[in-house]
C-alpha cells in the first residue's frame, strides 16, 4: 500500500524531514563502530559469535526456546507461514495484514496458502470473529492451520493490540487446533507504549519475530522466534530460499547495538507522533487518528487539496510523507527530532492553507 518510494523531483531540496518511514533512518555513529568491532564467524554453520548472541539474547527476551537471524521482516513471515502451513492451508489474519497486501503475492507463489481475511477497528479482531471464521473439518474446506496478527497493526494506524485481546484471539485458534504467529515488526513499539515486557506481550504466540529495521535503527535484519523444533525446521527454509548468511555479525552487531541503545528511547518517537497529531487536529478539514505509537495517519479529503499536491508540496519544501489508499501517514523514528516534527506539522499547514 506504500506509495512511490521517496524520489526528489528534479530540482527538488534535499530531503531534510522524512517522516515517510521508519524504515528510512540511517545507522548511527555508534552503530557503525559496533558493527565494524563484531567479533564473525560463519553464520550459516552455526558459528558467527554475534549472530548467536543476537539469537540467543531475542530467544530470552520473547520468552522463546530459540531464534533465527534473517535478512527481513518479509522473510520471517514468509519462512514462519512455511514451516507452520502446507500447501493449500488456510492462515486466518486481518484484512489490512502485511501478508495480504505488502508481501509481493508471496503466499500464492511461494507458501501456497490462503488467507482468510478479518474485519475490526484499528486492525485488530476481537475473539468471537476468530471463532466466527472456524470451518468445519471436511474435505471441502481448505485445512486452516494458523492465526496471524500485526502488533503493532501497521495500516491499523500503528494501533497496539491490547494483551488480553491477544490472548483471546489465540485461545480461541489453540482450541481449533491452529498454531499462532505474530508479525512484531513493531513489536517493541507496542512493549514500550503499553509498558509490557516482550515475553509476556508474546507469550500466547508460537512464532513471533521482531524488525531492526523499523525505528531501531539498523541497516537490515529481523529475528524470528520461536519453539526449538520450529526453528530448526525453518533453518531448512532459510537455507531454501537463500537466507542462510555467512559474515552476518557485522549486521547482528548493529540489531544488539539496537536493544542496547534504540528501544527506550521509542518512547520519544511516540511523544512526536503525539505532537504532530495533536497540531494537525487543529488545522481546518484534517481528521486525525490519535496515534498510540510512532504512525500518524490522517485524512485531507476534507481540506479540497489533493494527497498528490500535498505530498509535492512537502517535498518541495524538503519534507516526505507517505499517502497510504485514501490516508496520509507520518512516521516519526530515529532520525525525526522534535523540533522537524513541529516543523513538518507548520509546512504542512501552509501547505492546506494554499488550496487546491
Ligand atoms: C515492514 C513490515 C513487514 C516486512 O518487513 P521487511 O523488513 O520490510 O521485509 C511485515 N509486517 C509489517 C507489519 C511491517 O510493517
Amino acid at each position: 500500500m506504500v506509495h512511490a518510494p521517496v524520489r526528489a523531483p528534479a530540482g527538488a531540496p534535499k530531503l531534510r524531514i522524512n517522516l515517510y518511514s521508519d524504515t528510512q533512518t540511517r545507522p548511527t555513529p555508534a552503530m557503525k563502530d559496533a558493527m565494524m568491532r563484531a567479533e564473525v564467524g560463519d553464520e550459516q554453520h552455526g558459528d558467527d559469535p554475534t549472530v548467536d548472541a543476537l539469537c540467543a539474547r531475542m530467544a530470552a527476551l520473547t520468552g522463546k526456546e530459540a531464534a533465527m537471524f534473517l535478512p527481513s521482516g518479509t522473510m520471517c513471515n514468509v519462512i514462519a507461514i512455511l514451516t507452520h502451513c502446507r500447501k493449500g492451508d488456510e492462515v486466518v489474519a486481518h484484512e489490512t495484514s502485511h501478508i495480504l497486501h505488502n508481501e509481493g503475492g508471496a503466499h500464492a507463489a511461494l507458501t501456497g496458502v490462503q488467507i482468510l481475511p478479518l474485519v475490526g477497528p484499528r486492525g485488530m479482531f476481537s475473539a468471537e470473529a476468530v471463532r466466527a471464521a472456524i470451518r468445519p473439518r471436511n474435505r471441502y474446506a481448505p485445512p486452516q492451520r494458523l492465526l496471524e496478527v500485526e502488533q503493532t497493526a501497521n495500516i491499523g494506524g500503528g494501533a497496539v493490540w491490547p494483551l488480553a485481546q491477544l490472548n483471546a484471539v489465540a485461545a480461541v485458534a489453540r482450541e481449533a487446533g491452529w498454531a499462532t504467529h505474530m508479525d512484531g515488526a513493531r513489536l517493541m513499539n507496542a512493549c514500550v507504549a503499553a509498558a509490557i515486557a516482550p515475553a509476556d506481550m508474546v507469550a500466547a504466540y508460537d512464532s513471533v519475530w521482531l524488525d531492526f529495521t523499523k525505528g531501531l535503527g539498523a541497516p537490515l535484519g529481523a529475528v524470528l522466534c520461536g519453539s526449538a523444533a520450529f526453528i530448526d525446521e525453518a533453518w531448512r527454509w532459510k537455507q531454501r530460499l537463500g537466507g542462510s548468511m555467512r559474515q552476518a555479525g557485522i549486521c547482528a552487531a548493529a540489531c544488539l547495538h539496537a536493544l542496547d541503545h534504540h528501544v527506550a528511547r521509542l518512547a520519544d518517537d511516540h511523544a512526536n507522533a503525539q505532537a504532530l497529531a495533536g497540531a494537525l487536529a487543529r488545522l481546518p478539514g484534517v481528521r486525525v487518528e490519535t496515534p498510540e505509537t510512532n504512525l500518524v495517519f490522517f485524512d485531507i479529503a476534507d481540506t479540497g487539496v489533493a494527497e498528490a499536491s500535498l505530498l509535492a508540496r512537502l517535498r518541495a519544501r524538503g519534507v516526505a510523507l507517505s499517502a497510504l489508499g485514501g490516508r496520509m501517514r507520518a512516521c516519526t523514528h530515529l532520525d525525526v527530532t522534535r523540533a522537524m516534527v513541529d516543523e513538518a506539522a507548520a509546512l504542512i499547514a501552509e501547505a492546506l492553507a494554499a488550496g487546491p
